[in-house]
């Protein structure tokens, strides 16, 4: 189709210093599309993510969202727009309550968000059973899940989900992944990175391969999954 893509990143370059972390990233994202971006420890995926959510000044390059470049656009205004960040290690506030840091998802709205949090408890029922628990003394899944629970507060119409599998148990894992499906299926776009490139292209509907600040492939994760190349350096085949 030729509708505009909710999110365009076109020859995204991004360097710390003398290390040129990404060589000129180009992907799109449609609207209502689980996207995601599979590659090694390393890769760039983090850093891409950041520069889309304003947190880094890419070298060069564009991103749009909506249709409007977000370049130079400060990552509480993109909050206000609705394209929400949960970055690696979930940002939570150990020291709040769980419902504390649940409310600081939605800091910025003014209307009644009643029905929002009373989903965040319909998906995540283990995040409503600790409401009032420091949210530190929960396992590192429940943190995910808070994690993913705030987000939803600032009603997202783009997602960007930096590894949120990493460090949990599979069976955690499952959990957070059908969620994610669940979000996409009513209505939020996803841009998602993992390590976890199987979990990953299972619930995804097209991918990226990031290596060494470059994509080096993309297509749709069905048959991402099913290509050697991909099965044998990303899925552990042989
Ligand atoms: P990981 O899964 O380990 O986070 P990644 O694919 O997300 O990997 P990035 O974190 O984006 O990769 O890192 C890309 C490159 O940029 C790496 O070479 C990394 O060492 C470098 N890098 C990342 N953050 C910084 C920083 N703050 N200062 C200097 N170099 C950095």
């Amino acid at each position: 189709t030729t509708e505009t893509p909710l999110l365009a990143v076109k020859d995204l370059e991004v360097g710390y210093g003398a290390i040129q972390a990404l060589r000129g990233i180009s992907l799109e994202v449609r609207q209502g599309e689980i996207v995601t971006l599979i590659g090694a420890n390393g890769a760039g995926k983090t850093t891409t993510l950041r520069a889309i959510s304003g947190m880094l000044r890419p070298r060069s390059g564009q991103v749009s969202y909506d249709g409007r470049s977000v370049i130079g656009v400060r990552p509480h205004l993109m909050v206000g727009r609705r394209l929400i960040h949960v970055p690696e290690g979930r940002g939570i506030f150990l020291n709040l309550t769980v419902e504390e840091n649940l409310r600081l998802g939605a800091y910025t709205r003014t209307d009644d968000y009643t029905d929002d949090l009373n989903r965040v408890y319909e998906l995540f029922p283990r995040v409503k059973e600790r409401l009032k628990q420091t949210a530190g003394t929960m396992s590192g899944g429940e943190q995910q899940m808070l994690a993913i629970g705030r987000a939803l507060l600032a009603r997202p119409r783009l997602l960007l989900l930096d590894e949120p599998s990493l460090g949990l148990a599979p069976k955690i894992v499952q959990t957070i992944f059908s969620v994610i499906r669940e979000i996409n299926q009513s209505g939020t776009t996803i841009l998602l990175i993992e390590q976890n490139a199987r979990m990953a292209l299972q619930s995804a509907h097209r991918a990226y391969v990031l290596e060494a600040g470059k994509i080096i492939m993309d297509g749709d994760a069905r048959e991402l999954v099913a290509s050697d190349e991909v099965r044998k350096a990303y899925l552990g085949a042989h």
